[in-house]
């Protein structure tokens, strides 16, 4: 494998990766590009701090996924798809993406090609590989690896866990995930351990974090730990606080806040990562904290009729942004403050709009960059009540 500086002379966008939409501009121009941007959607609501950059902006992504295909001439191969299209690319040399990772999906491609696994089709219901995924704890080094099956059986498999762990000794935990149907989705439903505990760990603000194959983990572990520590600095906890932390994914965000609070209250949609996230507070030896598997919009009204107020809530929701719901009742529980980390800030422009409409009134929004290279951007806005109900 070929060690290469920056996206700027990738192998792969040549080839037509389209990952990375700012590889010919300089990483201190892409923060100003940036930061134009999220003044310009939200400094309407108050002021917009600086963009919080990376000192090393590569290598960056510890997830990564790569896709299965059949290619006349090279036989199976597994890599990213070429921008718009299935034809699959190397995964070989990503300035972007962690290298242990690249090495994971290499081994995962030999081994499958030494067991003779072929594409999975899911229109024809033939083939057994579709995807692998690969997640990587920075801090830990676990490393698992989720293989995306089209049939329950997969033939075989003790060899190719046993070949995946000789070519990638790094390799901690081996998963299969079913998934048969016609779908983007790259994972289904059902999982199977083939080795390991069938999860990885990583630590994160001085915790440590179980990630399933299908829990929501931040991709770029060095800036979650800052996002983190903005937002619960922003939070501007006591000790005598009760929190809620909406979306919470794992819990990682709420639960790293629960040792300033007097409780922590988690709510998201995702079983499996409210699972995880109750696992995170026991062998973390949190006791404040309880997580709820339900729709956040709908646990809010609950929470509202109940009347029990948080004073301060987290709200992480995911690209779409919140719901007219949500915001509603958040409205109604009257929190004093509300911390909107956000990974798509024209949704959370309009989100804050209706805050505003709520009787809010934003303090600071702080662009934080979690994916250099590209033209996503996250953000984190303070907002504070400014009506009394
Ligand atoms: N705060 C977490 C996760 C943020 S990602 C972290 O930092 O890791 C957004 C999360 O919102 C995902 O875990 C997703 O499963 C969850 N989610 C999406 N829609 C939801 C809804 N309607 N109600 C509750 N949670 C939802």
């Amino acid at each position: 494998m070929q060690p290469i500086m920056t996206p700027r002379d990738c192998p792969l966008r040549r080839k037509g990766c389209g990952g990375c939409q700012y590889a010919e501009i300089p990483y201190p121009q892409q923060l100003a590009r940036k930061q134009a941007h999220a003044r310009k959607l939200l400094a309407e609501w108050g002021p917009v701090e600086p963009v919080l950059g990376m000192e090393d902006p590569c290598r960056y992504r510890c997830k990564v996924t790569a896709s299965f295909a059949e290619d006349g001439r090279r036989g199976l191969v597994c890599g990213l798809y070429a921008k718009g299209s299935r034809r699959v690319l190397p995964a070989d040399g990503c300035p972007l993406q962690d290298e242990l990772a690249e090495q994971a999906v290499h081994a995962v491609l030999q081994a499958a090609r030494e067991c003779r696994y072929t594409v999975y089709d899911p229109m024809r219901r033939t083939g057994l590989v579709r995807h692998v995924q690969i997640r990587r704890g920075l801090y830990t080094g676990q490393l698992m690896v989720t293989l995306v099956t089209g049939p329950d059986i997969l033939p075989g498999s003790r060899r190719f866990a046993a070949r995946v762990r000789e070519l990638c000794p790094d390799v901690t935990t081996l998963v299969q995930n079913l998934n048969p149907r016609p779908t983007s989705m790259v994972l289904g439903d059902k999982c199977r351990t083939l080795f390991g505990p069938g999860f990885i760990e990583d630590t994160l603000c001085g915790l440590r974090f179980r990630i399933s194959p299908a829990s929501f983990y931040q991709v770029n572990p060095r800036q979650t730990q800052r996002l983190y520590e903005l937002a619960i600095r922003e939070a501007g906890l006591t000790g005598r606080e009760t929190v809620l932390d909406a979306y919470c994914g794992t819990g990682t965000i709420g639960l790293a806040a629960a040792g300033r609070a007097a409780q922590v209250l988690g709510v998201e949609l995702n079983a499996a990562a409210v699972r995880d996230a109750q696992a995170n507070a026991r062998h973390n030896h949190i006791q404040n904290a309880r997580f709820v598997c339900a729709d956040a919009g709908e646990y809010m009204n609950r929470l509202a009729e109940e009347h029990a107020a948080p004073d301060v809530v987290f709200m992480d929701p995911p690209r779409s942004g919140s719901t007219p719901e949500f915001l509603a009742a958040l409205g109604k529980l009257a929190p004093s403050r509300v911390v909107y980390i956000s990974c798509d800030p024209s949704t959370q422009a309009r989100d804050i709009a209706l805050l505003v409409r709520e009787g809010y009134r934003m303090v600071r929004a702080t662009p934080v960059d979690m994916f250099p290279y590209t033209e996503h951007l996250e953000s984190v806005a303070l907002l504070v009540r400014t009506e009394k109900r």
